[in-house]
C-alpha cells in the first residue's frame, strides 16, 4: 500500500496490514471486513429483489473506499452526502454520482456545488423554499451548467421539507420553470421514525410517512408534473419504503456498519431485527486496573459519540462499559478479568457521528489487518 509510506504508526495511523489485534494502537476504529460485505450484499439483494435502486449514505461512513464497495458488490447506483464539502471529497476520490440530501443555503455553498456539476460531477440536490431555486438557478447560470433539484417533502419527521402540498406545488413548478434546473422529483426522508424499537410503531409510523409522500407526488401527477425519482427510506424503514410501489430509491446508511441504537430495533416478531451484523467496532485498550471491581480503557469521549448511550463491550458479559470522560471509559470488571494491554471491542451507541470523530478505519479479516482506509470526508461539516 503506497498511500502509507512515510506514515509512522502510533502517531499517523494505529496499525500496518498484517498486524494482530494485539498490536493495534488503540483507540481505533476497526472494521470487520466479512461483516461489512455480508450487509453490504444483504442490502444490494434485497433492493434489487424489491425493484428500488439503493443511494447509501455517505455521511455514515465518509470513505470513499467504503462507496466503491457499495457500488462493486452492494448494489449501489450513487451514494448521499449531506453537505457539499463532503460532496466534493467523495468527488475527488472519484465517486461522482451523488444525492445531496439536504437543504444548501449558504450562497459560497450553492456556488461550490455548481462548480461541481460543472465539472462533470452528477450532483442533485434538495430544496425546500422558492428562494433556493432562485439561487441554484442563478449559481447554474454562473457556471454554465445544469443542477437537478428534489423537493423536500416533511413527512412527520419534523426537520427539513415543505409540509403542505401547495408548497410543494409551488416549488415544483419553479424547478420546472427555471432552465438551468431539472425538476429531479421528490424527497421524503423521516429520521426518527427509524428508530423506533417496537416493529408495528414503527410499522405504523413509517406507513403515514409514506401516505404523505404518495399525496406528495400524486399532487404532482394531477398537476401535469411528473415525478422522476421519490426517495428516502434508512436502515430502520427500508423494508416498507421498498415495498411501498412509490419510493424508487432507498437512501440507507447504518446497515453498513449498524450501532447499539439499531441494534434495539425489533422485528416482526419481537425479536431483535438480525438484517445487519454489527461490522464496526471501537478498539480499546485496557490501561489501568488499579481499583478491584473496575478497569479503565483508553476510549472515551474524544473517540466515540454517546448521544444514543454508552457502548456495549462486544462478545463479553463479564465487563460493562458504564462511564465516559474525556479520553477514558470506566468499565465494571466483577471477576478482576481485565488485564493491562487487553484489547476490547467497543460496539458504538450511534455509528455516524462515531465515525467523524476518526482518521482511519483499521480493516480486518481473519484476526489480522488487511488494509487501513482513510475516512476520505472526514469533519467536512460546510
Ligand atoms: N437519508 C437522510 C436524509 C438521512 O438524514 C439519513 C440519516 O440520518 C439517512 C438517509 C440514513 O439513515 P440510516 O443511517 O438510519 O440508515
Ligand atoms: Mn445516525
Amino acid at each position: 500500500d503506497k498511500f502509507l509510506d512515510g506514515l509512522t504508526v502510533g502517531y499517523d495511523i494505529p496499525a500496518l496490514p498484517g498486524m494482530r489485534q494485539e498490536e493495534i494502537v488503540t483507540p481505533c476504529l476497526v472494521i470487520d471486513l466479512d461483516r461489512l460485505e455480508t450487509n453490504l450484499r444483504t442490502m444490494g439483494d434485497f433492493a434489487r429483489r424489491s425493484g428500488v435502486k439503493l443511494r447509501p449514505h455517505g455521511k455514515m461512513h465518509k470513505s470513499a473506499d467504503i462507496a466503491r464497495l457499495q457500488m462493486e458488490i452492494g448494489g449501489a447506483t450513487g451514494i448521499c452526502c449531506q453537505k457539499v464539502s463532503e460532496a466534493e471529497a467523495f468527488v475527488r476520490a472519484g465517486i461522482t454520482d451523488i444525492l445531496i440530501s439536504n437543504e444548501i443555503r449558504n450562497p459560497l455553498m450553492i456556488d461550490r456545488l455548481a462548480r461541481l456539476c460543472a465539472e462533470g460531477a452528477k450532483i442533485s440536490v434538495c430544496v425546500d423554499d422558492p428562494d433556493a431555486v432562485t439561487q441554484l438557478q442563478e449559481a447554474a447560470v454562473r457556471h454554465e451548467t445544469t443542477i437537478t433539484c428534489l423537493v423536500e417533502f416533511e413527512t412527520g419527521g419534523r426537520r427539513c421539507g415543505v409540509s403542505t402540498l401547495t408548497e410543494l406545488l409551488e416549488i415544483a413548478r419553479a424547478i420546472v420553470a427555471a432552465d438551468r434546473l431539472d425538476f429531479g422529483g421528490v424527497q421524503a426522508y423521516h429520521g426518527m421514525m427509524q428508530h423506533i424499537v417496537s416493529y408495528e410503531d414503527r410499522r405504523s409510523a413509517a406507513i403515514k410517512s409514506i401516505q404523505h409522500a404518495n399525496a406528495a407526488v400524486e399532487m404532482l401527477r394531477v398537476n401535469g408534473i411528473r415525478c422522476p425519482r421519490v426517495t428516502g427510506g434508512g436502515t430502520g424503514s427500508y423494508a416498507f419504503e421498498a415495498g411501498s410501489r412509490l419510493y424508487t430509491e432507498l437512501q440507507c446508511g447504518s446497515y453498513a456498519f449498524m450501532d447499539v441504537d439499531y441494534a434495539r430495533i425489533e422485528d416482526e416478531s419481537g425479536r431483535r431485527c438480525q438484517d445487519f451484523d454489527q461490522a464496526l467496532f471501537l478498539l480499546t485498550s485496557v490501561m489501568s486496573t488499579s481499583s478491584a471491581g473496575r478497569a479503565v480503557c483508553d476510549a472515551g469521549l474524544k473517540v466515540q459519540s454517546v448521544d444514543s448511550g454508552l457502548p456495549l463491550v462486544h462478545d463479553r458479559d463479564d465487563v460493562a462499559y458504564v462511564s465516559a470522560s474525556d479520553e477514558h471509559g470506566t468499565l465494571t470488571d466483577p471477576y478482576g478479568h481485565l488485564a493491562v494491554g487487553d484489547r476490547l471491542r467497543l460496539v458504538p451507541g450511534h455509528c455516524d457521528p462515531t465515525c467523524n470523530l476518526h482518521d482511519w478505519y483499521v480493516v480486518m479479516r481473519h484476526g489480522r489487518v488487511e488494509t487501513i482506509w482513510p475516512v476520505t470526508a472526514r469533519g467536512k461539516a460546510f
